[in-house]
Order: C-alpha cells, then structure tokens, then sequence
C-alpha cells in the first residue's frame, strides 16, 4: 500500500508533465477498477485543460479547466507513467511503474501541450486503485473527501495543531498518529518511524503529550516535528530514486531501505548512542516497531499503587 511520501512523489512526477496540457483522448481500457469509471468519464474531460495537480491524503487531484476535478487512487498496486506518445517504449521523464505488463495498463491519457504530446498511463494489475470525477466546487463535500484530518505537510501543523488534534482522546499515540480524522495519510511505516524519532513509545497515552496542568508539553513539538521530518525526507528519498531509476521497470524500492524501526525487529537500535533492540508489538491488527530503550510512555510517574498493580 502506497504511503503518503509515495502519493506526493508521483505527484511531484505528474505535475510537470500535465500541467498546462490539453487532454486530446482518453482510453479506458476496461470498464471498472475498484469502481467503475465515472459514466461519460472520457468525453467529459476530454478537451479539457489540466489546471493542476494537487494532493488531499492519498489522493491525487487533477483540476481541468471545465470545473472539475479527477480523484485518482493508487489502490494496493497502482501506478502512473509518463511517456511520449512517439517512442512508446522509450520511458518518460517519470517512470512510477511497478508493472509494466501492458495488460494491466487500463486508462490512458493523450495529453498535448504546443508540440509536445504526452502519454500518461495508469497501470495496476491488483485494480484496487480508482479514478472518480467530482465538480471542484463540490470536492470538500465529497465523501471520500470531508471528514479528512489536516495535511501533515501542509503549513497549519504543528506541536500546536497536533496537541488540539489529540486533546480528550484515549487512545495511543500510534493509534492517533493512523486516525486519518486527525491527520490526514500517515500509515504504519510512518507513525512508527516519527515516534521513534520523537523517542516516544507508541503505547504512550495521548494525554500524556500534556503537562500535569494540562497545558502543551515539548513532546507533542517534538512529534509533530518528527512526523514532518520523517515524511519530507522519504519524498526526497524518494524522488531521488525514481531519478535514478526512471528507466527501470521494477519496484520502487526507496521505502526500503532508509528505516529506523520499521520492519527491524531484533535488530540494534539506529541510535548509536542507544543499545537497546527493536520490539514489535500489536496494537489494533497493525505492527508497531519501537525501541523500548530510547523510547519513553511518558513523563509522568505512575503512582506506586498502580506499578504494583502492574
Ligand atoms: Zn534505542
């Protein structure tokens, strides 16, 4: 499943290639992916002006000039390719392809822009991704839409935004980190690997981010901090290595290799300050990954009554 960090590279990939560009034909390949394609999908955008290409979660938004707005999901398998519409074969400026099985190409754009024409391609053999058309004007209402949490790249958070999120809830902070209600796209790999760059347990109670008098303490600073931190250097991770690897057909691999906790169970701790060993535990279904020597529950002392009871 595509995290975040991944939605925004193949953002950053599209944006360039679309923007500005007329849509001259749209193939759909097969009638239904998840659901199926909006009725009249391609002559309702066909004609059209990309306006721009934006991101809501794990959605990709592409605005046209007509007044509305595709919401593209990459699903379990998904991805988009850029081409030129004259060497078919030759890879484009972004290659997000992890199947190149022309099967499983099942929607393809002709876009041009002056002289140039440009290919793009959506590709998932697994079909779990969509492709709905909404108004603009109608987006936040949407119901895949409305309701979501605030962006963790976007400029309003912060410890601030992240304390206010939390406040009143009873839960822990892995499982308000994943509340997409609270904040919008983090999955498991990232929750894991912000706490543990905030040196925070995932079990820790999300009212312990306050202090005794219930006011902001420097851990949720620290986690929102961390939470920015860990999803601005996968992009960049990430983009570097679609760089590199535009002409390859195979997997994305960049959210593999550059983990702290995630999928590290009994290994050494990153910090090389730290000797302790990554645990896994499970909380809701899902595996948390942590440190439980350089990663706190809380700053506050439980009273001895309590550590008996334990
Ligand atoms: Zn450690």
């Amino acid at each position: 499943m595509p995290e975040l960090p991944e939605v925004e590279t193949v953002r950053r990939g599209l944006q360039p290639a679309m923007e500005g560009a007329m849509i001259r034909e749209v193939r759909l390949n097969r009638a239904d992916l998840r659901f199926p394609f909006p009725p009249g999908l391609a002559a309702r955008i066909t004609g059209a002006t990309v306006t721009g290409i934006t991101r809501r979660a794990k959605y990709l938004l592409w605005h046209i000039d007509t007044g509305d707005t595709l919401i593209a999901h990459l699903g379990m398998s998904g991805s988009w390719r850029v081409s030129s519409t004259e060497a078919d074969d030759t890879p484009g400026r972004f290659h997000h392809s992890r199947n190149a099985a022309r099967a499983h190409d099942h929607l393809e754009i002709m876009l041009q822009r002056g002289a140039e024409n440009i290919l793009v391609t959506y590709n998932d053999p697994r079909r779990f991704g969509f492709v709905l058309i909404e108004r603009t004007a109608a987006l936040a209402a949407h119901p895949l839409i409305a309701g979501i949490g605030m962006e963790p790249l976007g400029n309003a958070f912060d410890g601030d935004a992240l304390f206010a999120a939390f406040a009143g809830r009873r839960t822990s902070l892995k499982a308000a980190l994943l509340d997409q209600k609270l904040i919008a796209g983090i999955g498991n790999i990232y929750a894991c690997e912000a706490l543990f760059a905030a040196r925070l347990h995932p079990e820790m109670p999300v009212d312990r981010l306050a202090r005794a008098d219930g006011t902001k303490s420097a851990k949720a600073d620290a986690l929102a901090a961390a939470v920015r931190d860990v999803l601005a250097r996968a992009i960049e991770a990430g983009g570097s290595t679609l760089r590199d690897h535009r002409q390859a057909d195979g997997e994305l691999g960049y959210f593999q290799h550059s983990f702290s906790v995630y999928g590290r169970e009994g290994e050494a701790c990153a910090r090389a300050s730290c000797d302790g060993v990554v645990k896994r535990v499970v909380q809701n279904g899902r595996s948390s990954f942590f440190c439980p020597s350089c990663q706190t529950k809380g700053g506050r002392l439980r009273t001895p009554k309590a550590v008996n009871a334990g």
